[in-house]
């Protein structure tokens, strides 16, 4: 299918005279998911009923065979050493706090404005979350910011100990400014790459960027389970055998031997299954997801300020968002869900403002960028099966509202 012509920038629907000049109809095709699951689900769904069946036939529901299948599958499609499949990305994270002994008196580094999960398990382990701002561009921690926090948590009495680092979006954080400061600080660093797996960073992909990194197989995040499902990465053979003990209750070399506290966070045998059959069409959906940012980017309207990828990094867009500033964001969206356009603010309401995260400690001068894209972001649909004629249609109701907002 090729591209309808692009609509100018500026998009009046009528002229002088009255005359309606925008050939846009003010509805979709057809009904916009935000994320189209059915589609993906349509395109393998044989694969996934052999695969569940041939669960169903063997019978090893928990740590069945394909645990360890996909596990492999993970370490050659990322290129990290170890891999560690979980119960889900919050858990993920969890476990790697665990295996490094993050405890009271503890700073964790984390930004704000990212999803609950991610200073939530540093209250686990009675550690302070130690608020990082983040960059107005890519939503990522800002290094300067981090900075900061390490003196501010020193300046507490506090003993920095780790940065996570969020891939919000999809795409990597800065790594390379992020472990400069972690290693002047001694500080190791767990990758949150919940949004992210399957982006690259210079010549190393998201699964190896941080001395321990973890992701997320929730439904809707880039590579989905039909259920809860996480996975940890490292290269250190120290810390994989940690966390393959901790996630099955800190087990030792015999079966009902156990050697430390651990937890319950085993991947199920049948969400395996389900996720490399998904991890076979993987690639060619991050592909065209980019594509689809490609799009956005190249054709959205004047007026409103598109996400940048740094040269050197590639995203896998978890989320498309887009900011508009001057209190017009919410106008925004109203015009856009009038005209059959879904839309997400992810985040409105950073997790330093919310009440569970009053004892966390922020930088020296706040949160200003974090603040400000609270109130300016606005995530638009984006999935590997968004149409041509879906995303002309977008695009031509991004025009259209942002004229109508003039
Ligand atoms: C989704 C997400 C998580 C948590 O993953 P779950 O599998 O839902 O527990 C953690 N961090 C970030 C940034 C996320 O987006």
């Amino acid at each position: 299918m090729t591209y309808a012509p692009v609509p100018s920038r500026s998009l009046p629907s009528a002229d002088a005279t009255g005359a309606t000049v925008t050939p846009l109809p003010s509805k979709p095709p057809r009904p916009i998911p935000f994320v189209d699951l059915p589609a993906q689900q349509a395109r393998i769904r044989p694969q996934i009923d052999a695969a569940i069946a041939k669960v169903l036939d063997h019978g090893r529901y928990v740590m069945g065979p394909e645990v360890a299948e996909f596990e492999s599958q993970l370490a050659a499609y990322c290129g990290a050493k170890h891999v560690i499949s979980c119960s889900n990305g919050t858990d993920a994270l969890a476990l790697g706090l665990m295996a490094r002994g993050v405890r009271p008196g503890d700073a964790v580094f984390v930004p704000s404005f990212t999803f609950a999960a991610s200073p939530e398990v540093v209250c686990w382990f009675g550690a302070t979350p130690v608020f990082v701002d983040v960059d107005l561009d890519t939503f990522n921690m800002a290094p300067d910011s981090l900075e900061t926090a390490i003196a501010t948590a020193k300046a507490q009495g506090l003993t920095p100990r780790c940065v996570i680092p969020v891939d919000l979006f999809g795409q990597p954080a800065d790594y390379a400014a992020i472990d400069r400061i972690a290693r002047a600080h001694g500080l190791w660093t767990l990758a949150d790459a919940a949004q992210s797996f399957g982006a690259g960073y210079g010549d190393r992909m998201v699964g190896t960027l941080g001395d321990i990194s973890t992701t997320s197989f929730y439904p809707a995040k880039p590579l989905g389970a039909y259920g809860d499902g996480g996975a940890i990465f490292t290269d250190s053979d120290e810390d994989a055998a940690l966390l393959r003990s901790l996630r099955d209750h800190g087990h030792g070399d015999t079966r009902y031997d156990y050697v430390r506290i651990g937890m319950n966070g085993r991947l199920d045998t049948l969400q395996a299954a389900i996720l490399m059959e998904k991890l076979a069409i993987f690639p060619d959906e991050v592909e065209r997801r980019q594509a689809v940012a490609a799009r956005y980017s190249a054709e959205l309207p004047a007026g409103i300020a598109v996400p940048k990828v740094v040269a050197s990094a590639s995203s896998v867009w978890a989320q498309y968002t887009i900011r508009i500033g001057g209190g017009r964001r919410d106008a925004l969206a109203a015009t856009l869900s009038d005209l059959g356009v879904p839309t997400v603010q992810y985040y409105p309401k950073p997790l330093h403002q919310q009440a569970p995260y009053a004892g966390a400690l922020l930088p020296e001068g706040g949160l200003p960028n974090t603040d400000r894209l609270a109130r300016e972001v606005l995530s638009l649909p984006i999935h590997a099966y968004l149409d041509d004629d879906l995303q002309t249609y977008i695009i031509g109701a991004l025009a259209r509202a942002v004229h109508a907002l003039s």
